[in-house]
This record gives structure tokens, C-alpha cells and sequence, in this order.
């Protein structure tokens, strides 16, 4: 070992160097990241859409003793320390509570990430033919950049509620003995004006039409009769009519199962990476935590893409009246007061994934403010646009808590920004809880392809990211 000179000496007690997460890892820990990642790509599996993931969800905590909020208020139990409670918000969201020793009042640790991405909905009236094949019409969900939806092959996912009430899920698609879904593209022997048009307008959301088949029904003098045999395929196999598509959620995904990338097995692509990779490492989280100090709270949103909005998405009252029962089931006296010092005296983890740096887009990032794969869980002070417009800037004194919680557990973690300052940007669920009052700070992992009908994330990061939740839950 050669003598450290007196300037490397400097420049180790003063400069930061952000760490590779595998570099720092040993054997063991390898083991571990490998580990996590099998199970999470059984989760991405499993829940392709909300409605799938909030069941998963629930099935995993039912496992590990959640009872129902619902159960708890009808039996009026009595809500103490150690008690796991899960509310379920209209089978696309939910919140999960382990209740802990330290009065309510003071506080919950939160961890917030949502289910739903973007994809491609049926429209409530959707099957039509044109030139001998039948199609059908969709209608866009979250930010999706149209032309790489085309030439995929794609699965139905949906819940039907028929005219007496009953209610059938169908998934087509995702097993090998399924047939799939495609919407078609251009060959590019005619696409010279297609090819002249700006990225982004190449493919229109109305163009977006999924073709389901193309054998007529066999009658003669009949119109539509391809539309016919879809129809009557579909009701000899789930007994429905073309009127019960009104009252139907069917949301096209892209067929498959997630896989790892790259010969060392590092990385995973799949749909819905963001943000089923947070809901995944927080979910695991809590599921690991007992007796608690302060309350950890597990929340798990929907329409997060499209804004938050509705009475599944955060900006909903269901995660406030979901705290104001329990607290009204731990005393015989119930004060509104109390939900509000509860929800106003909580840190916040608004889990959600973050633009990582690209080195084949290197642009539209500042490099010195990204995050990049491999590097651990990552922290956004800020997201927003431009000027930090539409942001919840995290106060420092909270970002110095997390920081501290982190470093203590050996969590390996970086900083990130969504893009650089006048290149676009977005935002989360951060700002909606920090209306309360909240601490809120965003942290998740960084993806490549966000958006994409596959995206891309590192184990590392993945694993780091279930270690920093795990941290914050138990500090
Ligand atoms: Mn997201
Ligand atoms: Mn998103």
C-alpha cells in the first residue's frame, strides 16, 4: 500500500463519491439482491393492473395477519399497539397499517407508491369491423408515447360487471396457450409521410385499434358478420353481449412476463416497473415490520398517471377517513382533531421511480444530478417543471432524517433529478400529502424506458430500495 499523499488524503474526508451498489455489496448480499428480484418479478407477473395488484396485495397481507378495516369497525374492535390493519379502496387501492406503540398523534411513517401504468384502455363501445377484420377502439391511459405501443403483442386484462351484477375478470393473453392482441403499424416501404412527421404525432391515440380477429360469422346476407363471430366467441366463453362492454374496465398491457437483461442477470425489463417496483419493496417492507414505535403505514394509490385524481387516486379523502376509523377505534372518545395532528405529524416516503441517467440519451439530464442504475435507491428533494413548478420541495431538516436513517442502515443511496432544468419534467403523489402537513420526501428507483411497454431497472437498486424503505419503517 502506497502512502495516501497529503491532497488524497484531503479529498477523501471532504468529497462525496456516490457507490456502485454491486461493487460495494459482498457475496452474501449479491445473494440477496438476487433473492428479492425472483420474488419481484412473480409480484409484476401476477398484478399487471391495478385491480390485480390491490388483490396480490391483499393476499400477502391477509398471509401475514392484516384483518380488514372493514371487519375491525363492524366488530368493534378495540385498534392496539402490534394490531396490522389493511382498508381496501374499491379493489384498486389500498393502505396497509401495523399500528405502533407511540400515540397516533404523533405521527405515522408513510411510504406512498401507486399501481396503476400507463396502458392502453378499451373505449365503452369498442368492437367494430373494417375490411374483412375486426377491431378494438381504445383510448389511451397516462403518459404513453404512441408509437411504440404498435407491432406488440398485447393482453386483455378487464373486469365486467354484467346487467345482474355479476362480476367476471378476464385476462386473455398471458398464457403461452393464449392467443394475443396486436395493433398495427406501417410498413416502412409506405411510410414516407408518416416518416416526416414529428415522433410524437407519427401515431395518433385514435389510430391506436386492436385488431381481435378476422373469421366471419358463416351466414349469409348478414352485415358486420365478423363483429358477429367476435361476439359470439366472446359470449359462449363469458356469457356477455356487446352492451355489457359500456359498464367494462378492460385495459390492454403488453403481453408477457417480466425477464432479466444483460448475461450477467442484472437488470429486469417488464411492464409496469413504475410503480409496481415500489409498491413491491415497500409492500415487503412493511410486511416485515412488528411492533413498530410510530405507526408505518403502507399506501398504495391508483391514477397516479393521470393525475391523482378520482376516488381511487390520492387526491381522494379514503386514506384520511381510513385513519380518522382507526383512530376512532382505539379510544371511546374520537376527536376530528386527533386524525389531523395524526396525518399532519407524518414523514413521508412518496416511493415512486425516477428518470435514471441513459448514456444513450445523455441530453436530457444533468450528469452530475442524475441517478443512474446501479447506484441504489434515489432521492428527489424536488420533481416539477421548469422552475420547480407544481413540486413539493422536501425541507432539509427532513431530507438530514432520511439521510441519517439511511447511512445508519448501510442503505446505498443517490441523488436524482427528473431531467435537466428546462427539459420537461413531472410529479407525484409528494405534493397532495404534504398539503397536510407531511414531511414528504420522494425516493424510489431509477428506470430506464419509463413509460415504455417494457422498462428497464437494476436488481441493485431494486433490493437498495426495499433495504431504505425497511430502514425508514423501523427508525
Ligand atoms: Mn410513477
Ligand atoms: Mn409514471
Amino acid at each position: 500500500m502506497s502512502e495516501l499523499t497529503e491532497g488524497k488524503k484531503l479529498q477523501e474526508k471532504l468529497s462525496h463519491n456516490w457507490n456502485n451498489v454491486w461493487e460495494k455489496s459482498d457475496e452474501k448480499e449479491i445473494e440477496k439482491i438476487f433473492d428479492f428480484s425472483e420474488n419481484y418479478k412473480a409480484f409484476l407477473d401476477k398484478g399487471k393492473t391495478e385491480r390485480e395488484s390491490v388483490a396480490e396485495i391483499i393476499r400477502m397481507a391477509k398471509e401475514n395477519g392484516y384483518i380488514d378495516l372493514n371487519e375491525a369497525i363492524e366488530k368493534n374492535m378495540e385498534v392496539k399497539a402490534g394490531m396490522k390493519i389493511y382498508a381496501n379502496n374499491k379493489n384498486k387501492a389500498v393502505a396497509m397499517f401495523v399500528i405502533g406503540e407511540e400515540d397516533i398523534t404523533k405521527g405515522m411513517n408513510i411510504i406512498g407508491s401507486h399501481l396503476d401504468s400507463p396502458r392502453i384502455d378499451l373505449k365503452q363501445f369498442p368492437l367494430y369491423e373494417d375490411s374483412d377484420l375486426a377491431f378494438l377502439k381504445t383510448h389511451y391511459y397516462g403518459g404513453i408515447r404512441k408509437y411504440q405501443w404498435v407491432a406488440l403483442p398485447l393482453a386483455l386484462h378487464g373486469v365486467l360487471v354484467k346487467s345482474n351484477g355479476e362480476k367476471i375478470n378476464i385476462v386473455i393473453g398471458e398464457e403461452e396457450s393464449d392467443p394475443v392482441f396486436y395493433i398495427s403499424d406501417l410498413l416502412p416501404h409506405l411510410a414516407k409521410d408518416q416518416n416526416a412527421k414529428k415522433l410524437g404525432e407519427g401515431i395518433t391515440g385514435e389510430g391506436l385499434n386492436i385488431l381481435i380477429g378476422s373469421i366471419p360469422y358463416n351466414e349469409e346476407d348478414l352485415s358486420d358478420k365478423i363483429k358477429l363471430n367476435m361476439l359470439k366467441i366472446l359470449n359462449e366463453k363469458y356469457g356477455i353481449t356487446e352492451e355489457d362492454f359500456t359498464t367494462a374496465e378492460f385495459e390492454a398491457v403488453p403481453a408477457g412476463k417480466a425477464r432479466d437483461v444483460g448475461i450477467d442477470r442484472s437488470l429486469i425489463s417488464s411492464y409496469g416497473h413504475d410503480d409496481r417496483v415500489c409498491a413491491y419493496t415497500s409492500l415487503r417492507a412493511i410486511l416485515e415490520i412488528n411492533n413498530p414505535s410510530r405507526t408505518a403505514v403502507g399506501l398504495f394509490v391508483d391514477k397516479e398517471e393521470i393525475g391523482s385524481m378520482g376516488n381511487t387516486g390520492m387526491h381522494s379523502k379514503f386514506f384520511e377517513y381510513a385513519v380518522s376509523e382507526i383512530i376512532g377505534l382505539m379510544e371511546e372518545s374520537y376527536f376530528e382533531l386527533k386524525t389531523k395532528r395524526a396525518l399532519g405529524n407524518s414523514k413521508v416516503l412518496s416511493a415512486d421511480v425516477a428518470a435514471g441517467f441513459d448514456p444513450n440519451y445523455p441530453s436530457v439530464l444533468d450528469k452530475r444530478n442524475a441517478a443512474f442504475l446501479g447506484k441504489g435507491i434515489a432521492i428527489f428533494k424536488y420533481t416539477g417543471v421548469r422552475g420547480k413548478g407544481g413540486c413539493s420541495d422536501a425541507n432539509s431538516e427532513y431530507m438530514s432524517d432520511i439521510r441519517k436513517i439511511f447511512n445508519n442502515d448501510n442503505v446505498i443511496w443517490q441523488m436524482g433529478e427528473l431531467g435537466k432544468v428546462d427539459q420537461g419534467g413531472g410529479g407525484t403523489i409528494a405534493y397532495i400529502l404534504a398539503n397536510y402537513g407531511m414531511e414528504v420526501l420522494d425516493c424510489g428507483v431509477p428506470v430506464l424506458s419509463m413509460h415504455a411497454p417494457y422498462e428497464l431497472v437494476s436488481k441493485a437498486d431494486v433490493y437498495m430500495t426495499y433495504k431504505g424503505y425497511k430502514a425508514f419503517y423501523e427508525a
